[in-house]
């Protein structure tokens, strides 16, 4: 049997930025289901770090986030983890007032927000439809930060191999009990600790290890990317203010999504073809772009507690059980505020987020619902 100090359930970003901080206090153990890091959600995502997403918890976890991002720990990447790329949000007539509220929300976090006008959308992004029946106005922010989620995985899984822990790939874990005061894993780890930071699968791992779940909602997210056959360069990350369309360029191309919530179950999420279909719609809604060839289409999972607020803490109902789940849309853009948070609470340092109360984000919250 080997032994760890802490046991961390999932390869993705949640367990990979703790697991990299844990192993400064204890050896770290990371035990990862598929043969990749960051197959499933942490792969998939659009790698964004903004303020136009979340509630209050979320924003100020972001908040936390930043200075990691922008200037990034000596020695942890070769090359920029995460960028500057603004971000904006358009209203047509309808939706006007959720853009002032958007501002409203935004501008207690951002003193550089610019109200725009049709022209001025115009102007940012030549392609947007303004004017009477179109956009109206809207509203640029630009903080957005552009993030490297693959820089990021490869980055913490250095640090982490660097102060000693370890990764097994290809290991699902499928039986866990507690004998004496720890936890065994799979006939084979025993560990004082176990954080479940397995992502939709949360709930699950919770189970077999006899533990009261969350209630987690996995939710599928559909993205699809065109080439619009121009150049893109300084365009911002488009969002409707309205919540039904995103995109961004990358890499040549423009990542385009109809910011659909599908209900799932935990699982190798694929594009529908409806929600394919709704990305190019609205595509052509809000822009003068016609789609005739879809490169490439992918969906993920973004897994939501039922306050929408990431968990991290330990379950009251069972010593040494962490949760380190419920990321949403926002588990990049939270990862180093939420690992420093994990740090505290597992390792005893002083508590790293001025505003947000542990109780904020225990799993306890939940369950007395
Ligand atoms: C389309 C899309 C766009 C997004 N855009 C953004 C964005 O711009 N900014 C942002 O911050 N966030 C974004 N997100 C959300 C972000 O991707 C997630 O919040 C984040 O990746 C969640 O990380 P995680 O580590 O909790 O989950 P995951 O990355 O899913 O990791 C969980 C891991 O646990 C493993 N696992 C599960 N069960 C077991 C088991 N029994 N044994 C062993 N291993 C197990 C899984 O294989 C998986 O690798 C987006 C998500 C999607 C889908």
């Amino acid at each position: 049997m080997d032994g760890a100090d802490f046991l961390i359930i999932g390869g993705g970003i949640a367990g990979l930025s703790a697991a990299a901080r844990l192993a400064a206090h204890g050896k770290v153990i990371v035990l990862e289901a598929e043969d990749a890091l960051g197959y499933h959600s942490s792969g998939r995502s659009v790698s964004f770090s903004h303020y136009g997403i979340g509630n209050e918890a979320v924003r100020a976890l972001t908040r936390h986030s930043r200075p990691f991002f922008e200037h990034q720990p000596e020695g942890f990447c070769d090359t920029p983890i995460a960028w500057l790329s603004p971000s904006l949000y358009f209203a047509e007539e309808a939706a006007l007032p959720r853009l002032d509220a958007q501002m409203a929300n935004m501008a207690e976090l951002v003193d550089t927000l610019e109200p725009l006008d049709a022209a001025a959308l115009v102007r940012l992004c030549p392609v947007i439809k303004a004017g009477p029946g179109a956009a109206m106005r809207g509203l640029l922010d630009p903080t957005g930060l552009k993030l490297d989620a693959d820089a990021l995985l490869q980055s913490f899984s250095r640090q982490l191999r660097a102060r000693g822990g370890e990764i097994r790939l290809g290991r699902q874990v499928e039986k866990i009990e507690r004998r004496g005061d720890a936890w065994i894993v799979n006939d084979a780890v025993a560990a004082q600790v176990l954080v479940n930071a397995a992502g939709a699968w949360g709930d699950r791992v919770a189970v077999l290890a006899g533990v009261t779940p969350l209630g987690l909602e996995p939710k599928r997210r559909t993205v699809i990317a065109v080439d619009p056959g121009m150049d893109m360069t300084g365009w911002p990350f488009v969002h409707s203010v309205g919540g039904d369309f995103y995109m961004l360029p990358e890499a040549g191309l423009l990542l385009v999504s109809p910011v659909d919530e599908v209900p799932d179950e935990p699982c190798d999420a694929q594009p529908d073809d409806y929600d394919v279909a709704f990305a190019a719609d609205r595509l052509e809604h809000y822009t003068m772009l016609k789609v005739a060839r879809i490169a490439h289409r992918w969906a993920g999972l973004r897994t939501f507690t039922s306050d929408r607020t990431p968990t991290a803490g330990f379950a009251p109902d069972a010593p040494g059980f962490f949760w380190l789940c419920g990321q949403g849309g926002y588990g990049l853009q939270t990862a180093p505020a939420m690992a420093t948070a994990v740090e505290s609470l597992i390792a005893g340092t002083a508590w790293p987020l001025a505003n947000i109360a542990p109780a904020r984000i225990a799993p306890g919250r939940l369950l007395a619902r």
